[in-house]
């Protein structure tokens, strides 16, 4: 049974509620999750308000060593954490491993602290007068997550959270929930005060009480559309900050002039890998002029290549898809895709894989419409749609009328081709010649239109700023007497002198 983490401690809390945990290559149950009731996140929320209040007054320096103290062990079990990762979500082990050294970079941001939260002085803003500034942290914050990954998108919130001198409450998603508690055991362990990290497992009644508890100053939220915007409505409508990050169709033009075996090898691996269940995968690979038959037909002997199979063999090199509803539904799409006319170049449906398991191969979609729901749709599988295109323009345009807006990517030889599509399309992060750009923790995460609510991205210098406020400090010390001679107060608006 996975149970909460509150305040130190292991407990199954107060609800008879379980959700089972699938072991995605064999379609076996593996585990059962406890699902929280609201007593239990009121619980959670109490030993982070708690602990609060000596963490939030705990110096740089500590908060710093506890970061670098986390960052030890988290680095010398990577290969546990991407274990219980793959086991739990299917993903294969390098991949996994992958995910959790993405993760460890924002620790290792984390770490800089001090530096982070450095303020401003201004000396002398008027006579005997300075002016300085800083930031505070906000309280209790939560991070609400999905399923895809359960090692990495919490470790884009609780780091900064905590080195900012919060206490957080982590939400991970209920399919694969293991990886947050050795998280939590790790942070024990590095010296952790009890109560800044609280893990508590559940379903959409955990994530309400988390939503309206007026403890709760700041809600992180990463996960599908439609949720994250209620996520953000709710919490917004509560006085809370909130960033919300949901879905995406990310697509990736490639041009006449690109080097089109390279363009193919990275659609492959960024439309197959992790079973396109990643939300910075490319789904919607735009064809322009020429290069579109060649195109596809290197894209699908790749994807004809690829090895299938449990996450765990080593020679793995995509695993099964989450759950058997999401290869229910990734198998509709695939279906209504040819239904509306579209040709499927490489069919995932007819993929045999020994024993049970929630498979579905990679698939290649071409000549796929705008108006098709394998276009419309974000299906988060490992379905690839061939969108042909006459122009570099009309790519563009196509790119900036789809509500989703997380990633896009060009493959081009061309650095004024580049230079056009980074400046006119409408996306939070760009790949050239990359097909994922998962920007640096030094950098902020984060798409616009449907793939963002809220005014904040995700990590680097905007996580900073999220999970704190400002303060601006205008002293004034003059010599000896705090009211200077002649300095007998004025009704006037106060002004510099
Ligand atoms: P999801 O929206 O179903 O679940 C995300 C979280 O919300 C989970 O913790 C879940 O328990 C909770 N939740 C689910 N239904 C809820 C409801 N009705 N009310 C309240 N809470 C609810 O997402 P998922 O299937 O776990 O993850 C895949 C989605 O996440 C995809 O859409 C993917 O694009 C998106 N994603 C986005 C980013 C990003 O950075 N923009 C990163 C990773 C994943």
């Amino acid at each position: 049974m996975v149970r909460h983490r509150i305040g130190g401690e292991e407990t199954s809390g107060s609800s008879s509620r379980t959700a089972p945990v699938w072991d995605p290559a064999t379609g076996e149950q593996q585990a059962e999750v406890v699902l929280a009731e609201p007593a239990d996140v009121d619980a959670a929320i109490a030993a982070a308000w708690e602990a609060f209040a000596d963490w939030s007054e705990a110096s740089l320096s500590r908060r710093a060593k506890v970061m670098f103290a986390f960052r030890e062990l988290l680095n010398a079990n990577v290969e546990k954490l991407a274990r219980i990762v793959s086991s739990e979500h299917g993903k294969v082990l390098e991949d996994a491993k992958g995910e959790v050294l993405r993760g460890l970079e924002v620790v290792e941001f984390a770490c800089g602290i001090p530096q982070l939260l450095k303020g401003e002085y201004s000396d002398q803003v008027s006579t005997t007068v300075d002016a300085y500034s800083f930031r505070q942290p906000l309280g209790v914050c939560a991070g609400i997550t999905p399923f895809n990954f359960p090692a990495m998108v919490p470790m884009w919130m609780h780091p900064v959270a905590i080195a900012c001198g919060n206490a957080f409450v982590l939400k991970p998603s209920e399919r694969d929930p293991s990886a947050s508690n050795l998280v939590a055991e790790l942070y024990a362990e590095a010296g952790l005060p009890e109560g800044v990290f609280n893990v508590v497992h559940g379903d959409k009644v955990a994530v309400d009480a988390l939503l309206d508890h007026p403890d709760v100053a700041a809600i992180s939220f990463v996960g599908s559309t439609p949720i994250a915007s209620y996520v953000h409505a709710r919490a917004t409508e509560k006085r809370k900050r909130v960033q919300a990050l949901g879905g995406a169709k990310n697509h990736a033009i490639v041009m006449p002039g690109a080097d089109l075996g390279y363009a193919a090898d990275q659609l492959a691996a960024a439309g197959f890998g992790s079973a396109g269940q990643r939300c910075m995968a490319i789904s919607v690979a735009v064809a322009v002029g020429e290069s579109g038959d060649a195109l596809v037909e290197e894209v699908a002997g790749r994807a004809r290549e690829i090895k299938v199979g449990p996450g765990l063999e080593p020679d793995s090199e995509m695993g099964p898809v989450v759950t058997p509803q999401a290869r229910d539904r990734i198998v509709d799409y695939i279906g209504e895709g040819a239904e509306a006319g579209a040709r499927l170049t490489v069919d995932g449906r007819e993929l045999e894989v020994d024993g049970g398991g929630f498979w579905v191969g990679p698939t290649l979609i071409d000549q796929v419409q705008p108006e098709m729901s394998v276009y419309t749709d974000e299906i988060f599988g490992p379905v690839l749609s061939i969108v042909r295109s006459d122009s570099l323009d009309e790519a563009i345009a196509l790119i900036n009328r789809n509500s989703y807006a997380n990633g896009a990517a060009i493959f081009t030889g061309s650095g004024h081709e580049a230079r056009r599509f980074q400046r006119q399309v409408e996306v939070g992060m760009i790949g050239i010649n990359v097909p994922i750009p998962v920007p640096m923790a030094f950098y902020s995460f984060g798409g616009w239109k449907e793939s963002l609510f809220g005014d904040h991205h995700i990590h680097g210098p905007e996580g900073v700023r999220f999970y704190t406020r400002g303060k601006a400090i205008t002293s004034r010390w003059p010599a000896g007497n705090a009211a200077g001679p002649g300095d007998t107060g004025s009704m006037h608006f106060p002004t510099s002198s």
